[in-house]
């Protein structure tokens, strides 16, 4: 896929594109995104940190565990990104925040050894209770 992704905060201080490869979406339900979104999972995309650029802002960055930081607007709070300490080649977009989510739907569900009892488990998406060691997949 060739298409420019962007997308940015609910305020509009922050707007990003991405010209990369799209990668794997997934609704990953883990307590920790979970918690820092206030909601009962996170969708989200995995990019090539490269090819991820800002029109304008910049996310303010803050750990959420020992080895993992999320990027948020400071202005509003949407949460637009996650990193991984030891691979910051690789970052994780919010899909809710990109312009057009309805053209990047999740195919798994990762963590979902923790997703809440009353949100119903799709069929049609593969299902991992961690997320798995060769992601992406
Ligand atoms: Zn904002
Ligand atoms: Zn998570």
């Amino acid at each position: 896929m060739s298409d420019t992704l962007t997308g940015g905060c609910l305020c509009g201080a922050i707007r990003y594109r991405y010209d990369g490869a799209l990668g794997a979406a997934f609704n990953c339900h883990c307590s920790i995104c979970r918690r820092s979104a206030g909601a009962p999972f996170l969708a989200r995309m995995t990019l090539n940190s490269a090819e991820l650029a800002f029109d304008k802002g910049a996310p303010k960055y803050r750990h959420s565990s020992a080895d993992g930081r999320r990027g948020f607007c400071p202005d509003c709070g949407t949460q637009l990104f996650f990193v991984f300490d030891g691979e910051p080649e690789l970052i994780y977009s919010t899909v809710a925040s990109h312009d057009r989510p309805n053209q990047t739907p999740p195919r798994v569900d990762l963590y979902a050894r923790d997703r809440l009892a009353w949100v119903v488990r799709d069929p049609a998406l593969g299902h991992f209770d961690e997320m798995p060691p060769d992601w992406p997949l």
